[in-house]
């Protein structure tokens, strides 16, 4: 899964950045409006982190743009105290969720999980498939009730796949959601992660379309 944060004050958007890095997303910053827009337009992110007083355009014209665009992106936007017409604004362009100024951080992972959960149809954060059970919720991964140790891009692989399973997915489109801007690509490619992945589940769950790509069969939402 990769995010994309947008937030002009440098602390508040490094403390996000670090935070969603270590939840396991690909996350991509932008610190005004304008590059937000772009970026926004040229990534195909799995949810955003939209600060709406911005420099250059402002949140509310930046989730217009893409909203009128056809870009149906999850996005969570971030307001300021008592501004409620803000808020108002915000839900008016598009917005999924908001949250107010200052917030806990454990809000925000658990409403940025929430909001990626729903966009792939998902009402639990537990998926199954077969032995296979991830927990969305704590970034954990058991196959037959054992805990099963994974690396971050192993993680964002199995998550991106789960939450899309029964459907084919490409190699482009798995490169695209588990690696952020700055990642050399190249060199790790999706092969090699699936057949790490493959390797340490120990089970059959990752079936190759020769030709399309991956696809994992009969996942389920656990209760
Ligand atoms: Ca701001």
């Amino acid at each position: 899964m990769r995010l994309l944060v947008v937030e002009d004050d440098p602390d508040l958007r490094r403390q996000l950045v670090t935070t969603l890095r270590g939840d396991g997303y690909a996350v991509d910053e932008a610190e005004d409006g304008e590059e937000a827009e772009y970026l926004g337009e040229v990534e195909p992110y799995d949810a955003v982190v939209l600060d709406l007083g911005l420099p250059i355009k402002d949140g509310v014209s930046v989730l217009k743009a893409w909203r009128a665009g056809g870009i149906n992106k999850p996005v969570l936007i971030l307001t300021a105290r008592d501004q409620w017409s803000e808020k108002v604004a915000g839900f008016d362009a598009g917005a999924d969720d908001y949250l107010t100024k200052p917030f806990q951080m454990e809000e925000l992972q658990a409403r940025i999980k929430a909001l990626i959960r729903r966009a792939a149809g998902h009402a639990s954060p537990v998926l199954e498939c077969g032995p296979v059970r991830v927990d969305t919720s704590a970034a954990t991964v058991t196959v037959d009730g054992k805990a099963i140790s994974l690396t971050g891009h192993e993680y964002k692989l199995l998550s991106y796949l789960i939450h899309h399973a029964n459907s084919i997915v490409s190699r482009t489109e798995l490169t695209e959601h588990i690696y952020d801007q700055d990642f050399d690509r190249d060199s790790n490619t999706i092969e090699v992660f699936v057949g790490r992945l493959r390797k340490k589940l120990g089970v059959d769950v990752i079936k190759t379309v020769r030709g399309l790509g991956y696809r994992m069969e009969h996942a389920i939402e656990s209760a």
